[in-house]
């Protein structure tokens, strides 16, 4: 297949494996963004490819794994409400919050409905003007065009009964979290290839220079991830710190421009809370003041507290890349996938989930 095998071949692999050998003089910690190159690097074991001086560190990009518990709690309030069908991708429902999920709300009858776009969402809204229809629009700045789409087609064609609950996150103010802090050890980045299709890189070029990390927008296929690493380690090797583009196939400077219109026609940027991490400022999206109607937040003014996460889990360290899965007393004992403590085991994008699956079970190798 066409731009999927060809990034999969182990010669030019294990090619870049040689080739890294050969300009590796010290040790290199590198941070992966995204949960998707997360679970490539453990499912090809691409981190016992590379040389043993070089280290991955897991980052924050699983947008499952750092939605906050209050807005889990807030959507299962929501969803429990008998004139509501509330609408969300499947890997949301099982993420636990301080005392259910979303899957348990509709194992005893809550209209929860998995859905495959937001466009699906306004489709239900259209057919049920009875009840109140909800999106559970989470996600990265890859997610935002198709449900801004979704608010502006309710919004120009009067379908008032649907609404967005909102928890939107933005990549950069998280790598800036990161490099601003003082634990960061982290010296190089793969940003992450489908974020950058929308928005670009151009928010990264003063990162890079201001904090001096090399960054590397990179793909997801084993062939992307270990060009984007040998990229990221030789301009460490030669005191680089620039923004190079591994994913040309997909990314511009500039990103997607029609993509970025709708998006700030339709939400603002604020602080965001990000689970296991705190707030982090200017990190994500809201609905802007002349689209609130469609901000199921307002629609329903449910409030939720601030709640503590279990005791057990470790994965807000997980997501700053300061401990590894490994680290987690309850990894594999009492948090499993069948039973996740924490949402880093939920998502097939969380390094816990990722490190159960490919680590331990089995490997294949590319
Ligand atoms: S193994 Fe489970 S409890 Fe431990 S950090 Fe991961 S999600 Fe949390």
């Amino acid at each position: 297949m066409k731009y999927l095998s060809e990034y999969r071949d182990s010669k030019a692999v294990k090619d870049f494996a040689t080739a890294m050998e050969k300009i590796t003089t010290k040790k290199w910690k590198i941070m992966e963004v995204c949960g998707g190159q997360t679970h490539s690097i453990v499912k090809y074991g691409i981190d016992e490819l590379i040389p043993k001086e070089i280290e991955l560190i897991h980052g924050p990009g699983c947008p499952v794994c750092v939605t906050p518990v209050e807005i889990i709690d807030q959507a299962i309030e929501i969803a429990k409400l008998s004139d509501v069908i509330f609408t969300s991708f499947g890997d949301m429902l099982r993420v636990p919050g301080s005392d259910t999920d979303l899957l348990r709300v509709k194992a005893v009858g809550g209209d929860i409905r998995i859905v495959y776009s937001p466009l699906d969402a306004l489709k239900i809204a259209r057919e049920n003007k009875d009840k109140e229809v909800v999106f559970f629009a989470v996600g990265f700045e890859t997610t935002a065009p198709a449900n801004a789409m979704a608010v502006y087609e309710a919004s120009k064609t009067n379908v008032n009964n649907f609404s967005l609950l909102v928890s939107h996150v933005l990549v950069p103010p998280a790598i800036e979290a990161i490099l601003s802090s003082a634990k960061n050890t982290v010296q190089g980045f793969l940003a992450a290839g489908h974020v950058c299709t929308i928005m670009g890189y151009e928010e990264y070029i003063p990162l890079a220079a201001k904090y001096k990390v090399p960054i590397v927008v990179t793909g997801f296929e084993p062939l992307d991830i270990m060009q984007g690493i040998y990229m990221c380690i030789k301009q460490l090797e030669e005191n680089r710190h620039e923004v190079e583009n591994q994913y040309i196939r997909s990314v511009k400077q500039e990103g997607n421009l029609s993509a970025k219109q709708i998006i700030s026609e339709i939400f603002q940027i604020i602080p965001r809370k990000w689970r296991g991490i705190g707030e982090i400022n200017q990190s994500g999206f809201s609905l802007s003041e002349k689209y609130k109607n469609f901000d199921a937040e307002k629609k329903f003014n449910i409030k939720i507290k601030d709640k503590e996460e279990s005791s057990e889990c470790i994965s807000g360290l997980i997501l700053q890349g300061l401990q590894k899965p490994t680290d987690c007393p309850a990894f594999r004992k009492k948090c499993t996938p069948e039973n996740p403590l924490g949402a880093t085991m939920v998502s097939s994008e969380g390094a816990c989930a990722a490190y159960y699956r490919y680590k331990i079970a089995h490997k294949t190798t590319a």
